[in-house]
């Protein structure tokens, strides 16, 4: 049943019908193949076809044309389920999601951080437990992971935080759940996520920068992700930006990740309290210091923290004006843990990228912040088993 959904589609004309209705909310055969330019009679046996396979159904009759009230039909979103995972340096977790995006259940491996065999396990452990809180048919396992990913073979070629070499994932993962399994960088999937699920829905160029303790950033071109020759497309976080930066862990100073970095923004942070005592006051005083306690002392204006937020927002200024520099996108997207420091600090990235672009450029792009939230990486690894799979949306 999993792998004969993929089986099923192959036939082009089959994806082509199930596009156009997954495009619609709900649409009438006559509608499809006008859309479709394919007979009606075509239509039908397809939608038929889909309808056995529940993957479409029937949701009543629309308005009438001059004849007979028509049929409608529509996806049933919940007619598979895919396994996702987003195996970030905050935590990894895991979700189960419909055909529409919809997050039914959920799990957490907490705040932990997994390296090697024991991040190979963790992973089992959460897609077990996934698997068992359905009785749906599953379309496939996508994973968003940090690192180096050749998605052709499905290798984790390098994933220093993981401790991943060379990692065969979607192997391990095919032959232990006999399902299909995809796996790309997370930045690469949350770029995706934007084209499936964001605000940007359809709009076939977009790029993401993903920030939180990493950087990196993800590339949409005409409605699929551009991997680069190497699968490092968008690789930004090691661009060197800051003249008298700080020594990363890549050997180089000044790269994005040190200067913009949650962690680097944290760390500036902590220096700051150790100097000046009661400058930034935290919401609770015996954790540590949080992005949430920056965030407020930027709101509140205190000028030291002003300082490092505006330092962090020139340097993700520096790398977005190159990317549109490069790329000639318009439409640009803010997403990850950077993004609690909200629209405030959304206004110094645009004002410092706006600087470094040619006016007529920077006039047509916008870039905003992602209306995902914390779950962008889960979603793109959903739209990634989705679009590879059935070739959606
Ligand atoms: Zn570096």
């Amino acid at each position: 049943m999993k792998k004969a959904t993929r089986q099923f589609t192959k036939n082009h004309n089959i994806t082509l019908v199930l596009k156009t209705i997954f495009q619609q909310t709900a649409v009438s055969r006559a509608e499809v193949a006008r859309i479709t330019r394919l007979t009606r009679t075509t239509v039908s046996d397809i939608v038929g076809a889909l309808i056995e396979e529940g993957l479409v159904h029937e949701v009543g009759v629309g308005e009438s044309l001059g004849g007979k009230r028509p049929m409608l039909v529509a996806i049933e979103k919940d007619a598979r389920v895919i396994l996702c995972m987003d195996l970030s340096r905050r935590g990894f977790r895991g979700a189960l999601v419909n055909l529409r995006g919809e997050i039914l259940e959920r799990t957490n491996g907490g705040r932990e951080h997994y390296r090697g065999e024991a991040a190979l396990q963790q992973v089992f452990a959460q897609l077990d437990n996934l698997v068992e809180k359905t009785s749906q048919p599953i379309l496939g396992i996508g994973i968003g992971t940090p690192g180096l990913i050749d998605t052709r073979e499905g290798v984790v070629r390098r994933a220093v935080n993981l401790d991943w070499n060379d990692l065969p994932l979607k192997k391990i993962l095919s032959e232990r759940y006999h399902l299909p399994v995809h796996v790309a960088n997370d930045s690469h999937v949350a770029a995706l996520a934007e084209y499936s699920y964001g605000e940007l829905r359809d709009v076939p160029n977009l790029v993401v920068v993903k920030a939180g303790e990493g950087i990196g950033s993800g590339i949409v071109l005409g409605g699929k992700i551009f991997y680069g020759d190497g699968f490092a497309a968008g690789e930004i976080g090691h661009l060197v930006v800051g003249d008298n930066g700080l020594l990363c862990t890549c050997g180089n100073y000044g790269c994005l990740e040190t200067e913009a970095g949650t962690r680097a923004i944290l760390q500036r942070a902590a220096n700051l309290v150790e100097q000046h005592p009661g400058v930034l006051p935290q919401a609770n005083p015996n954790a540590k210091l949080n992005l949430e306690d920056v965030h407020q002392a930027f709101l509140a204006g205190v000028p030291q923290v002003t300082e490092l937020v505006s330092a962090a927002a020139r340097a993700l200024g520096v790398a977005i004006a190159n990317l549109i520099g490069v790329l000639d996108m318009q439409q640009v997207i803010l997403s990850g843990e950077i993004t609690e420091l909200g629209e405030p600090f959304l206004d110094l990235v645009r004002q410092q990228a706006r600087r470094r672009v040619l006016s007529d450029m920077v006039e047509n792009t916008t870039l905003r912040l992602s209306s995902l939230g914390a779950d962008h990486v889960l979603l793109g690894a959903s739209a990634l088993v989705l679009s590879q799979e059935l070739e959606l949306p």
